[in-house]
């Protein structure tokens, strides 16, 4: 039987070839590739500094101490990502206060965000699920009125845009990841975009030690001492991933253009289904397409899975609601029955094979698992 991947990487001749180029030279780490990278990413996405880091959650707890967001303060989030977001918060100290989704897009309820504000809120971070952008405008506006800080969790939307806004332009910073499953991938990898001049400087210094100088600057130039004037941490990019991702960031709206393509042949042969529900797109921007997810009554959603991977075809699941995780329970008393959409999509959700080069044929067989595998 044919075994269909999940997904598969783009790396491609020319991404091998950079990234030899780096191995050939003298420096591996953070230098001028990175620099490269970030002025790309930066100028892709329409913001005015980027910052590489060697993951997005680093870069979300980065973000979220740049900010000022520490011990004593609430973030408010979504219980619908994956457990980075929510995590991050806790590095930084601070206390994870979820608000539940909307039911069509799995995206974060504006609407509820207000009612969990207290005098303890500090930031916001919206996740933008699947590739959709959430409603940026609504969340600035409530940012205004409640002075929050907002940090974009856009680990699946480099690509996308709503209303105008790209990641990063509504919030304060948006943080993206390159990990081995993403729409481009150095295997682990990921970045900060922000208009911030100051702050960027700041996550510079955070992703290396605090340190007020870089071991590039200390190499190119002659030595001077460093100084630590805080503690930072130690989440830097490297020039091999920067090496990689540079020709990928070149091919990704051409990326998209496929994504997009296996989307919709997906779509179409899911439609006429009563059993799969597929999430909302809601037009009026860009979807980056990161995922493609049905979800299928949650009495025989394992099962599916089940039935499905032993007709060989990949799955995932994205996400099982945070909040339900036995940590979340147990440390901020979650209960199920908290958030009754995220838990739906969350008992409900198959991910199944996705990436800019399946083929129609393996889309066609895995249509076909699928429904044989539902009862
Ligand atoms: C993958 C992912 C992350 C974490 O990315 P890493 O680069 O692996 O740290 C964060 N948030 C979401 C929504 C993700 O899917």
């Amino acid at each position: 039987m044919k075994k269909i991947d999940f997904y598969r990487h783009n790396i491609d001749e020319d991404d091998i070839a950079k990234a030899t180029e780096v191995l050939r030279s003298l420096f591996l780490t953070t230098g001028e590739w990175v620099e490269e990278f970030e002025k790309n990413i930066a100028g892709y996405t329409g913001s005015r500094y980027a910052v590489g880091m060697n993951s997005c959650t680093s870069a979300l707890h980065m973000s979220l101490l740049a900010w000022g967001v520490g011990e004593g303060d609430e973030v408010i989030t979504t219980p619908m990502s994956f457990v980075a977001t929510a995590n991050a918060i806790v590095h930084a100290c601070a206390t994870p206060v979820f608000v539940d989704v909307e039911r069509d897009t799995g995206n974060i309820n504006t609407e509820l965000i207000e009612s969990a504000i207290t005098d303890k809120t500090k930031a916001i971070i919206p996740v933008h699920l699947y590739g959709q952008m959430c409603d940026m405008k609504s969340i600035r506006d409530i940012a205004n009125r409640h002075k929050l800080v907002i940090i974009e969790d856009a680990a699946h939307c480099i690509e996308g845009s709503r209303d105008g806004y790209q990641p990063g332009q509504a919030g304060d910073a948006a943080c993206f990841s390159f990990y081995a499953t993403k729409n481009i991938t150095s295997g682990e990898g990921g970045a900060i975009v922000t208009d911030d001049n100051e702050k960027a400087e700041t996550l510079k210094s955070l992703r290396l030690h605090g340190m007020n100088s870089t071991a590039a600057d200390r190499y190119n130039k002659l030595y001077r001492h460093y100084d630590i004037p805080m503690v930072g941490w130690k989440c830097n990019m490297n020039n091999i991933q920067a090496a990689l991702l540079i020709g990928q960031l070149e091919r990704i709206d051409s990326l998209l253009a496929q994504r997009e393509a296996a989307y919709k042949k997906y779509e179409e042969s899911f439609a006429s289904d009563d059993r799969i529900t597929i999430p909302a797109t809601l037009g009026g921007g860009v979807h980056a397409r990161h995922l493609f997810t049905i979800q299928v009554d949650p009495l025989n959603r394992d099962q599916v899975m089940t039935n499905l991977q032993d007709q060989g075809i990949g799955i995932a699941v994205n996400f099982r609601a945070i909040h339900l995780m036995s940590y979340y329970q147990s440390v901020f008393g979650y209960k199920e029955g908290d958030f009754p959409e995220a838990e739906r999509i969350g008992a409900s959700t198959i991910s199944i094979p996705f990436y800019p080069s399946i083929s129609d044929e393996d889309i066609d067989t895995a249509v076909e698992a699928v429904l044989k595998a539902l009862p």
